[in-house]
């Protein structure tokens, strides 16, 4: 049966992502792998955490992979990769998980958001460029949704300027631009595994990629105390592993990445067909872009409204995201004030995300779909 019943109110349910509906069809697979770390008494990094790295770096087109144990840990040891440090900018977008925004505070250096593009709804070219300064020291685009950033122009800004670029592709991993696939486009690249990111692990995890030597290295070397030797630390280091049930999960995903994110591809086209006359604003197609659709958001006036007529409809959504990074009390220090980033305050206020993963079925697209048309009439 396609779809969950809620017992308490005996109603259809169409929840935001089905993990266990995933578990199941690799379930025997996941089990066998588990037991084996559990039988190797060898918990955190080892052989296979190696082999999983070669088959993400291969995966993304580079030549490293380093397995972290979260997207967060990610970005910060980018930013101490690059020597990113107080006094310096760094510029991103205030639409994105606050993360993305930690990263720069943790190093000690500020965080400068600049607005998105209102259909690619990732980092506008023209915003990067006016906020460029002689303290800008690395460039943050975030893949939004799973829809690549519009890498050729960010570029070409960044080649002009001398900064590196540091992808956050936590939620894009496979998607490709112009071909290519996300991960390989700056200095560094950031993933998360969180479970419920396109390549998801069983607890928290997360990588970088990078196709420099001595960023790999020394992105090796912070995650695990920074030690040439053992209990030999040579800077300030940290605990950033990843643990192999973790890894053992990953390899076992990794191999169906592709036809899962193929799946969206084809969900996000049945959601595009059904709803083409609608009110709502949909997500627009663009050429240079193989979107992975981590997250398919539609915008509308009255988000609210809508969201609990789906709720009552037994349709679970999300809100990606409800407040900009730049709004948010914990960077209050910073300055921002509303209005800054029109198409990003426009976005949070209108965004509704609606269920995605690669479990969704016919019947529940269908029972989405009616939900908004009823909200719409
Ligand atoms: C999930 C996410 C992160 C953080 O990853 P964690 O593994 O949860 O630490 C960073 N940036 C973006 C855009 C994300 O979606």
């Amino acid at each position: 049966m396609a779809t969950r019943q809620n017992r308490a109110e005996n109603k259809t349910t169409v929840p935001y992502v089905d993990l266990q509906a995933q578990y199941r069809s690799i379930r025997s697979e996941v089990l066998k792998a588990l037991e084996e770390v559990c039988e190797s008494a060898r918990f955190v990094q080892g052989p296979k955490t190696s082999k999983f790295e070669e088959e993400f770096a291969a995966y993304c087109g580079v030549n490293y992979c380093v397995s972290l144990n979260s997207g967060t840990s990610a970005l910060h040891l980018a930013l101490r990769c690059l020597d990113i440090g107080p006094g310096d900018e760094v510029i991103t977008v205030a639409m994105s998980f606050i993360a993305t925004a930690w990263a720069i505070s943790y190093v000690g250096a500020t965080p400068v958001f600049v607005d998105i593009d209102a259909a690619r709804r990732t980092m506008s070219p023209t915003k990067l460029e006016a906020a460029i300064t002689p303290r800008t020291k690395a460039i943050i685009p975030v893949h939004l949704y799973g829809m690549p950033a519009e890498m050729d122009r960010i570029n070409a800004i960044a080649v002009q300027h001398g900064i590196p670029i540091i992808e956050d592709a936590a939620q894009a991993h496979g998607a490709r631009y112009r071909g290519k696939r996300v991960g390989q486009f700056g200095k560094i690249a950031c993933f998360s595994f969180y479970p419920g990111k396109n390549l998801g692990a069983y607890g928290e995890g997360g990588a970088l990629t990078t196709n420099d030597t001595l960023i790999a290295q020394r992105a090796r070397s912070l995650r695990d105390h920074a030690q040439s030797e053992r209990y030999f630390h040579d800077e300030i280091g940290y605990n950033y592993r990843m643990d192999r049930f973790q890894t053992a999960v990953l390899a076992i995903k990794l191999k169906q990445l592709d036809s899962w994110n193929a799946i969206r591809v084809a969900r996000a086209a049945c959601y595009a067909k059904l709803l083409k006359d609608s009110s709502y604003k949909l997500p627009t197609h663009f050429s240079d872009c193989e979107c992975v659709w981590h997250c398919y958001v539609i915008e509308c006036q009255d988000r609210n409204r809508v969201r609990h007529v789906l709720q009552e409809a037994g349709i679970e959504t999300g809100l990606h995201y409800p407040l900009p990074i730049h709004l948010q009390k914990a960077y209050a220090f910073l300055g921002y004030r509303r209005g800054d980033l029109p198409v990003t305050e426009a976005l949070c206020d209108r965004c509704l995300s609606l269920p995605m993963s690669a479990d969704l079925t016919d019947e529940q697209i269908s029972a989405v779909v009616s939900a908004l048309r009823k909200a719409a009439a």
